[in-house]
């Protein structure tokens, strides 16, 4: 890995950003309209004596056109501009710095306003463009193999906050590459476990779908998660999006160990839980089952077969990941040889299966390596109760 890379490119924009982070903060009783779905900026106008066609104007300005001065918004009366710009904003976290990879792969590490700093990744490919975005200010989980687990936990990130990382993404690319549509798809793969951030996820994931804001297909919304499964059982009810699932392990025992929130919802719970998730839908719809490479733990001819007996009646494809490492991490990456082998046995049990291609490396910028700086306030196990009864 060469994170000095001299192909990598870094912005320190923090000078801009003190500035504007100054003049920003004497003012944070304002309404942050990034915190709003179409429906709910409509619920608002309509409040306050508007028309309701004002919302879609609104909505189209902001994620369309990524404007955040509302004297931008021509077709929007001055009398509501006025009024908008007293009591309103459109604040996104603030960007301090931005990693162009040699392989075209961005970083953006960001600052929320109580100081705390999450990451956000785009990945370029020929026929698409895909953004990582993270749902919290580190992670409540405690998964072993993962950088963020070990920054601890702070804070769920609002809904601005989130589909916030959506808009700095689209008004740094769009003139960069020069397309309107440089993100093609979203994951919510970055930090943090989002079935645990639940609302303000769903909301977000509302303005990435919807035609006035981000108008992404269904299909290229992906939500990652570690398996919540009574949360997953709501997203159903809330909202159709793809869905990927942090498996890792096709026994009980291993599992409770990778990622351990299996031991409260084991295995077969967790496979009824995406049978229950798959009800109804296309045949080509599948779940992805991701599966992190780990050289001598998770990685033998036992285990793949294992995790074909698991998933032998999931509409599932699997998507095996090369673990990346971190400091201090005691894991290291299977070898090719052994992820081709492992792939091999999963194919021949009639699985669909596709390795993942490592991304971003040399800004840390891959799975699993994205920490920010987070302030943590872990409590894990007091957080993890609380979240436990929330679902
Ligand atoms: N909490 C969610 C989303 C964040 S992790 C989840 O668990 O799915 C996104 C994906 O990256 C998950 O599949 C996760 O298991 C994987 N990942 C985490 N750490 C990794 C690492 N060091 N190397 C490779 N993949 C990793």
């Amino acid at each position: 890995m060469s994170k000095h890379n001299t192909s990598e490119k870094i912005k320190q924009i923090d000078v801009k950003v003190e500035s504007s982070s100054a003049s920003k903060a004497k003012t944070p009783q304002k309404i942050n309209l990034l915190d709003f779905t179409s429906k709910k900026l409509k619920d608002f106008l309509v409040e306050r004596g508007e028309k309701a066609f004002r919302a879609t104007q609104l909505i189209k300005w902001i994620h369309q056109a990524c404007v955040d001065d509302f004297d931008d918004m021509t077709n929007v009366s001055k009398a509501l501009r006025s009024s908008l710009q007293e009591t309103t904003e459109i604040r996104a976290p603030e960007v301090i710095q931005d990693q162009a990879s040699s392989d075209g792969t961005h970083k953006w590490l960001l600052r929320l306003a109580d100081g705390n700093c999450i990451e956000t990744v785009y990945i370029p490919e020929k026929d698409r463009g895909t953004l990582c975005v993270s749902s919290q200010v580190g992670c409540a989980l405690d998964c072993t193999f993962c950088s963020t687990a070990r920054q601890g936990f702070s804070r769920n990130l609002t809904v601005a906050e989130i589909i916030g990382q959506v808009w700095v993404a689209k008004r740094t690319l769009q003139p960069e590459t020069g397309r309107s549509r440089a993100i093609t798809n979203v994951v919510m793969m970055g930090m943090g476990e989002p079935l645990l951030n639940f609302n303000n996820v769903v909301d977000a994931m509302k303005l990435m779908l919807d035609d006035n804001a981000y108008g992404l297909s269904k299909r290229r919304v992906t939500l990652s998660t570690s398996g919540v499964v009574p949360a997953l059982d709501r997203l159903r009810d809330e909202i159709d999006v793809s869905l990927a699932l942090s498996l890792h392990a096709g026994n009980d025992q291993l599992r409770d160990k990778l990622v351990p929130i299996n031991k409260k919802y084991p295995i077969k719970v967790l496979m009824e839980a995406c049978l229950r998730f798959m009800e109804g839908k296309a045949a080509r719809e599948r779940i992805t089952m991701e599966y992190v490479m780990l050289d001598g733990v998770n990685d033998s001819d036992q285990h793949a077969r294992e995790l074909a007996f698991t998933l032998k009646n999931i509409p599932s494809k699997v998507n095996l990941i090369p673990f990346n490492p971190f400091p201090e991490t005691r894991y290291k990456r299977s070898s090719n040889k052994r992820i081709e082998k492992f792939r091999d046995i999963l194919t021949a049990a009639g699985l669909i299966v596709m390795t993942r291609k490592t991304r971003g490396e040399d800004i840390d910028a891959a799975c699993g390596q994205l920490a920010g700086k987070v302030n943590d306030r872990s409590r894990r196990e007091t957080h993890f109760a609380r979240i436990e009864k929330e679902t």
